[in-house]
């Protein structure tokens, strides 16, 4: 059994995607989902580098972009239109006009940066060497919860992405994440199962099964996102998601229309 939903997919406008949106929406087919939805990297608000995000006058092509496919692959597969946007502190109302741009149908958040490193970056990991792993964790808690009571976002993406290259914190973090589903509950966002990490070097989902279990205990709605900046990655490891989502005691997931649930799906 698989979800029939994948949120979380890139196109080559953030500079570190390959493919175009039909090629995604293909291999969604194929893959047996009914909805996608394209969640790109929105234009960085502190500063741009083209290999993270588009550009801000690189919007209205996302949405062109997006809206081709939605009429292509029509009716057999429906098409939201989402964005996934970064929590920076202190650009809280710049966020919040991106975000008013377009009427989207979800948007993701996500932790990439604490104060200006890109922790997840493979070129700022040597950083990892320096710091101390259960202060940056503890951090990077923190700011899931920031991001999550900023109202921006519907979803909260990998969060549990600190662990990407294998770094541990030694100190358990079961509260820090107690603490942030509770959070997450309060502020109305649901969380993703994102199948990415297991193509990362540290092999797990994000958020591995004792913290999603923490999440599903506090109430919190799921999602599915794949992660995909390469077409053959929409719905990879689906499979695995759904079965994590039941092992840990979701009942169901969530679709998104217009920033709001539009259905929920028994699991
Ligand atoms: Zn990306
Ligand atoms: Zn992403």
């Amino acid at each position: 059994m698989r979800p029939i939903s994948d949120y979380h997919m890139h196109t080559p406008l953030c500079g570190h995607a390959t493919g175009e949106p039909a090629e995604y929406a293909r291999h969604a087919v194929k893959m047996g989902l009914s909805e996608i939805g394209f969640s790109d990297h929105a234009p960085l608000v502190a500063y741009f580098d083209p290999k993270v995000s588009m550009r801000l006058d690189q919007l209205p092509l996302y949405y062109r972009m997006i809206e081709k496919a939605q009429t292509e692959f029509k009716p057999q597969l429906t098409i939201k239109v989402g964005i996934e946007a970064d929590f920076i502190p202190g650009y809280e109302n710049k966020t919040k006009e991106i975000l008013a741009d377009y009427p989207y149908d979800y948007v993701i958040g996500s932790v990439h940066f604490i104060d200006d490193w890109g922790f997840d970056n493979p070129e700022e990991r040597k950083k990892w060497e320096k710091e101390n792993i259960d202060k940056v964790y503890r951090k990077y808690y923190e700011l899931l919860r920031r991001s999550a009571q900023s109202g921006l976002f519907d979803i909260m993406a990998h969060v549990d992405l600190v662990k990407k290259f294998g770094h541990r914190s030694t100190e358990s973090m079961a509260e820090e994440v107690k603490k942030t589903a509770k959070v997450f509950k309060e502020c109305g966002v649901a969380v993703e199962i994102n199948t990415s990490g297991l193509r990362k070097p540290v092999k797990e989902m994000y958020p591995e099964k004792s913290l999603l279990q923490i999440y599903q205990q506090a109430g919190v709605p799921l999602a599915f996102g794949s992660d995909a900046h390469d077409p053959l990655d929409v719905g990879k490891d689906f499979d695995k998601a759904y079965a994590l989502a039941r092992e840990v005691g979701y009942g169901e997931y969530v679709l998104f229309k217009k920033r709001k649930i539009e259905r929920k799906i028994k699991i």
